[in-house]
């Protein structure tokens, strides 16, 4: 059994649920550590294209948008017990502060020195679009130029290929997969709340969400086979991925054209 766990901030700082204030954060790992392997987020492919039945779970940890904290406060933790992760970074905020989010406004977001530093360190980076739209929302063009400017930029940038692409908000449709497919991402990132569209493969692997709020067994049911409350808290999961889109619909006049500021 293999499981993308997602995290978002580690954080005191805040009250959104995506917050993880860096004490739980610590617990959790304990966790992790105790009862799953986890995996280096260089060696993803080739578990997304295995299949892995040892007894044990693998996870591998990811940090969605890219805030500041996790080079701050997340990767000094991880680095002390050996760990690394992914960032999905929203490559028109590199460095810059989010304007994006209605529930985040005001964090940073990881610069271009930080970024390679993780990736120095073994951590991974995937393309989290350029400003973050609900893409199914976009218009061909602006899908377009989320998709493959995102990938350009940071391959520029950080002199490596980006093979990989998390969806704003998880959401996807066949013409958001069609248009990551032709840009020429091999992996895609959803949630659980899209799973019910019922298409399965490297374009949409599904990460499970971790808050705040969850209990050790609720984590350990996250990277268990089904099981009862493994879809109790994918129905949990779902509410608060609607919650989310919030951000999206205060943000639909961005959706139209092709932002010039970028
Ligand atoms: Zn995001």
């Amino acid at each position: 059994m293999f499981t993308v766990l997602e995290f978002h901030n580690i954080s005191s700082r805040g009250i959104c649920w995506t917050n993880m204030p860096a004490k739980r954060f610590a617990d959790v790992l304990d966790l992790l550590q105790a009862k799953t392997h986890i995996v280096a987020p260089t060696d993803l492919e080739r578990y997304l294209n295995s299949q892995d039945d040892s007894e044990r779970p693998h996870v591998m940890l990811s940090f969605d948008d890219g805030y500041e904290e996790i080079y701050t406060t997340a990767y000094p933790m991880m680095r002390e017990r050996g760990l690394a992760g992914m960032v999905s970074t929203v490559a028109g905020y590199v460095g810059k502060r989010n304007l994006w989010d209605i529930m985040g406004g005001g964090l940073d977001h990881l610069g271009w020195h930080q970024l390679e530093e993780l990736l120095a360190a073994g951590w991974s980076i995937c393309s989290h679009t350029m400003t973050h739209p609900d893409l199914k929302r976009c218009t061909d063009d602006r899908l377009a130029w989320e998709l493959e400017q995102s990938k350009q930029i940071l391959e520029k940038r950080l002199g490596l290929e980006i093979p990989a692409v998390a969806y704003p908000f998880g959401r996807f449709n066949s013409r958001v997969l069609r248009a990551a497919q032709k840009t020429g991402y091999r992996i895609g990132f959803t949630v659980g709340a899209e799973v019910w569209k019922g298409v399965r493969g490297p374009l949409t692997t599904i990460r499970v969400p971790v808050y705040q709020i969850d209990s050790d067994p609720l984590i350990r049911a996250k990277v268990a086979p089904d099981g009862f409350h493994k879809r109790l808290d994918a129905f949990k999961n779902r509410f608060f991925n609607r919650l989310s889109l919030l951000t999206s619909f205060a943000d639909r006049h961005r959706f139209k054209g092709i932002p010039q500021q970028f």
